[in-house]
């Protein structure tokens, strides 16, 4: 009898290795942060050899913990930052250039160009993304274009791409598996969403050579064997597929139309949209969710806010009014509201439903009685409000009521901001026990892909509420508070625009 699923969490500042038991129980975990390289401003990289040192090491470190061998663990599930792009010789196995972080912005001016071209709907109709640097075509077209040649060495077959899930399921097969899943292929812009392959057209137009790209499989599938001198013995790979994709299907959201919102760093909703790419009129991109075994493909709305626990942090780090994040809860409940204060955290733009890269933050609605728990307060109401447009934006595309969000991540924890939340897009928010729902959901695919757990069904049982949070003010106080909003998020872009 196998007692465990391993998820191995390949995060954007950190990588972890969780066990989990058949309730869905979390046995035990071990983290490691890795080094963050800026090499210019607006530029993110990760070292990938650094990026495969930790997990292996997080990976050894949980199963000497729960004192697992490698026969007592059903499969390993991946899940992991998405977009991040790396190269490397296929022989060696030496990364020819360091990964390029989904943040990057170096190839913005390139995307620039092709909107210029008139690209936006060609690139949006095949991969329903919109034309960004944020996802990995542009990327690893760089890497081609500037390190020596890489190009060249490329359609040799000399090179291989991956995404971070790829790069690890290589490493852990010692290259046997060279693979990828629906959901991070969905990122890339590189693959067609409705022809569910690499696109032809897309690679020609930035001369990106199909050879070099990772076979797309199934998210929740045997993906390979771990070569048993990497932890020790061999171990399935059971699935695979990108962090908020995997938090939508470790919240149980199988069915269309549910939604889940991760409150960490940035901010991403996302909604199970069913068998049928749904496109969006209202500034979300349309992504695959996950595919299981052969079963067809669900496709997820997504809105992606840069700015929400980020708040946080700048109140703490930056104005230095709070102590911790956990405190903002207890300040801002000081006072009944914001005072009329409002603030757009806008600090590197506005995401979805907006998509304005030049808005800065701004703070409106000062007067000589603004303290800094009004400030605090505005600042949770702002992740609360930037939530609520993004909701707004998806009720549009579907003509459906958002009627519950689950909720996760780390300012989850926080009762006013849920409460908030509750309040100002008028629904029910529920929060379950385990929020570790990124983790979970990698083990899910994982153990559905080995029968350790049977079906989706099966699973659902694991999630259990922790808090519910339902809507306590009227109508007309919701919309005075959204149309204050409104104003303020007119100032944060109006601020932007030059004379
Ligand atoms: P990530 O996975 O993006 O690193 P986490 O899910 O770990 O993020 O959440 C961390 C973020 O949540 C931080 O930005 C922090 O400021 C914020 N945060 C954590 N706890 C609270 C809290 N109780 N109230 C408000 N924000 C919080």
């Amino acid at each position: 009898m196998t007692k465990y699923i391993m998820a191995l969490d390949a995060g954007t500042t950190s990588n972890r290795c969780i066990l989990f038991d058949k309730k869905g129980n979390m046995i035990c975990t071990a983290q490691k942060e890795f080094t963050q390289i800026f090499p210019k401003p607006g530029w993110v990289e990760h070292d990938p050899n650094e990026i495969w040192d930790t997990q292996r090491a997080v990976a050894m470190e949980a199963m000497n913990k729960a004192g697992a061998m490698p026969e007592d663990i059903a499969a390993i599930g991946i899940t992991n930052q998405r977009e991040t792009t790396i190269v490397w010789d296929k022989r060696t196995g030496e990364p020819i250039y360091n990964a390029i972080v989904w943040q990057c912005r170096r190839t913005s001016e390139f995307c620039d160009s092709l909107k210029d071209e008139g690209l936006t709907d060609w690139f949006h109709g095949k991969t329903g993304l919109v034309l960004d640097a944020y996802f990995s075509a542009t990327k690893l077209k760089w890497i081609l274009d500037n390190v020596k040649n890489a190009r060249e060495r490329a359609e040799r077959g000399e090179l291989l791409f991956g995404t971070v899930e790829t790069w690890l399921i290589w490493n852990l097969t010692k290259g046997k598996s060279h693979v990828t899943d629906y959901s991070n292929a969905s990122r890339t812009m590189m693959f067609n969403i409705h022809e569910l392959c690499w696109d032809k057209e897309i690679l020609e137009k930035l001369d990106i050579p199909e050879c070099m790209l990772p076979e797309v499989r199934p998210s929740s599938s045997i993906l390979g064997t771990t070569d048993p001198t990497v932890l020790g013995g061999p171990i399935t790979i059971g699935g695979a597929a990108g962090d908020q994709q995997c938090a939508l299907f470790g919240q149980t959201c199988f069915d269309p139309g549910s939604v889940k919102c991760t409150y960490g760093t940035g901010g991403f909703l996302l909604k199970n949209t069913g068998n049928e790419p749904v496109d969006s009129n209202n500034g979300l991109v349309t992504t695959i969710g996950w595919a299981i075994g052969d079963n067809k493909v669900t496709y997820a709305l997504e809105g992606s806010i840069f700015i929400a626990g980020a708040s946080i942090q700048w109140l703490r780090d930056q104005l230095r009014i709070v102590e911790s994040a956990p405190d903002s809860e207890y300040m801002a409940k000081k006072v009944k509201d914001s005072g009329g204060c409002y603030i757009v955290p806008a600090f590197t733009g506005l995401g979805a439903p907006h998509w304005n890269q030049y808005a800065r933050g701004t703070i409106v609605g000062i007067t000589r009685g603004t303290s800094k728990n009004h400030l605090i307060r505005a600042t949770l109401e702002a992740i609360t409000y930037q939530v609520n447009d993004v909701v707004t934006a998806m009720e549009a595309d579907s003509g459906i009521d958002v009627t519950e969000l689950k909720v996760d991540g780390g300012a989850s924890m926080n009762d006013l901001l849920m409460q908030i939340q509750a309040d100002i897009t008028n629904t029910t928010v529920v929060r379950p026990s385990i929020v570790e729902t990124t983790a979970l959901g990698a083990a899910y695919l994982a153990g559905l892909a080995v029968g350790y757990w049977n079906d989706p069904e099966d699973v659902k049982s694991n999630w259990q509420v922790d808090n519910k949070f339902v809507p306590q003010i009227n109508a007309d106080e919701r919309a005075k508070r959204i149309k204050g909003w409104n104003r303020a998020l007119r100032a944060a872009k109006a601020w932007a625009e030059e004379d």
